[in-house]
């Protein structure tokens, strides 16, 4: 399982229900080698790839799919 620890930072301004700005950062990642690659054919050329890069996320792999776990939230009033 790929898993992003990701900080949250909403500014929002005075008496606002939105934020003006959402700003996300990766702090940590922590992630396993593919265990279905997908063989990828062009012309002659053959080459074997994570699935993480070629199918959609409901037919990837447990080690390529992302778990997102959203560790802070901080909010400011600007
Ligand atoms: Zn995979």
């Amino acid at each position: 399982m790929s898993r992003y620890q990701v900080q949250v930072t909403d500014t929002y301004a005075r008496g606002a229900q939105r934020p003006w700005s959402t700003v996300r950062r990766v702090l940590a990642e922590e992630s396993g080698p593919c265990l279905t690659p997908v063989l990828i054919r062009f012309g002659r050329l053959r080459r074997w790839i994570a699935c993480g890069r070629r199918l959609p996320h409901d037919r990837q792999c447990r080690n390529c799919c992302p778990r997102i776990v959203v560790t802070e939230v901080r909010r400011i009033t600007a």
